[in-house]
């Protein structure tokens, strides 16, 4: 598989440069292992003079042993470790809080550099136990139903700010160390954020999670979930082969156009198509790509929707997820009503599609996956123009009688 960019390279190459001015103070930057992937832990240790073979020993101490403490690695020499701390570091996000949920869900609430905090949130289930990660800070595609879109757009994650949700996770659930039971069986880059917007970072960190001297998750259980960048759809296979989820929401482009803004630019087809390219490309091409529907009452819910879903996905191999809409204070829509949900789901059955309906989980302590929203620093202002068109259209809906 092929690499993305890599960064390390050039930041040794500003340290070593500027280490070697004999005048300027030296300013050393260090480089964050935390967020390093197999392939550059070796880059990172040939441009230090050292052994190829550091890279899986550095990176079983982080990520399986969950060891950030250069001096604890002991089958690393002395001299080694002294090397390590001059030239690199182990930074992780910090938890600022964490709720538990009677149910067994747990959402932490992680704080980034530069302050703002974003989601992350664990749910169990039988014998697996999703965690569902963040990979930006904030969402630039503002679908119409999205708290997090609401919050307009941050900043991207680093790769060790994706990672680090899983460390940080694992860590909380004692998963760290020889023959511990692993609580985090899948991962799902479904909380904040547009994995596809963030490629070089989120490749990078799911190939961390799946590594085997890693977390070593499988790659049926490692799923990213996208509204649809189809330029950056169509290069994902080049780099990794994890699960595909496509957050369809509708089935014609007039429909989809309004709830999901993206697919202006890249409609319905188009999408399709490059996302069966992608399970074609992927080594095993039996798997299924994973369509996620939110159910918004009477806006797409209705039974010519789920007629012209079951038509449009006739020739595609997919499973379908069916999430009732989580409502929440910034915006109009309704929930699925139950029995709608359930004609909904039977039609599609009934039609031979497997069909899956996301339970609400974590009620209690607003854990919604997908539908995370954080304290985020919302640079585009958008939340605050959201706010006042609610205000406002709340405000007609009072004074004008139905
Ligand atoms: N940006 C990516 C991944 C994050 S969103 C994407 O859009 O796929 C993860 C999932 O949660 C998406 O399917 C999204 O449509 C869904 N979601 C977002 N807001 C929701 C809400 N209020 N209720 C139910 N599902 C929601
Ligand atoms: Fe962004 Fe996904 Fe929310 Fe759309 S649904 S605004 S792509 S996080």
């Amino acid at each position: 598989m092929a690499e993305p960019s890599l960064a390390v390279d050039a930041a040794l190459n500003i340290q070593s440069a500027r280490d070697s001015a004999a005048e300027a103070p030296t300013v050393v930057l260090k480089v964050n292992l935390l967020g390093l992937n197999h392939q550059k832990l070796v880059s990172f240790f040939e441009s230090i003079g050292e052994k190829k073979f550091r890279a899986a020993q550095v990176l079983k101490w982080i990520h399986q042993l969950g060891v950030i403490d250069f001096d604890a690695m002991t089958n690393i020499s002395k001299g080694l470790r002294e090397k390590l701390k001059r030239t690199a570091t182990l930074e992780l996000p910090e938890i600022i809080q964490q709720l538990d949920s009677k149910d067994g869900t747990r959402k932490f609430l992680i704080r980034e550099s530069g302050g703002s905090v974003i989601e992350t949130v664990y749910i169990p289930e039988g014998n697996r136990g999703t965690l569902c990660v963040s990979s930006q800070v904030g969402c630039a595609l503002d679908c119409s139903f999205c708290m997090t879109g609401k919050q307009g757009f941050s900043r991207d994650l680093d790769a060790f700010e994706i990672i680090g949700q899983v460390w940080l996770a694992a860590k909380s659930f004692g998963q760290f160390g020889e023959d511990r039971p692993r609580k985090i069986t899948n991962v799902v880059m479904m909380g904040m954020g547009e994995p596809l917007l963030n490629f070089d970072n989120v490749v990078d960190s799911m190939n961390i999670m799946m590594h085997d001297n890693a977390y070593g998750i499988s790659k049926r259980r490692v799923t990213l979930s996208t509204s649809g960048v189809v330029p950056a759809l169509d290069r994902l296979g080049d780099y990794t082969d994890c699960c595909l989820a496509i957050s369809l929401h509708a089935a014609n482009d007039e429909l989809r156009n309004e709830l999901v803004p993206i697919n202006k630019k890249y409609p319905i087809a188009m999408l399709l198509e490059s996302a069966q390219r992608y399970i074609e490309k992927t080594p095993d091409n039996r798997r299924k790509i994973t369509i996620e529907y939110t159910l918004i009452d009477h806006v797409n819910d209705r039974m010519e929707h789920a007629v012209e879903l079951a038509d449009l996905l006739r020739d595609v191999p997919v499973k379908i997820n069916l999430i009732p809409f989580n409502p929440f204070n910034l915006s109009n829509y309704k929930r699925v009503s139950n029995n709608q949900l359930h004609r909904f789901r039977d039609y599609l059955i009934e039609q031979g599609y497997i069909v899956t309906v996301r339970t609400t989980r974590g009620d209690d302590i607003d854990a919604a996956c997908g539908q995370l929203a954080g304290q985020v620093n919302d640079r585009t202002r958008r939340s605050e123009r959201y706010k006042a068109k609610f205000e406002e259209e709340q405000a007609i809906k009072i004074i004008t009688p139905e």
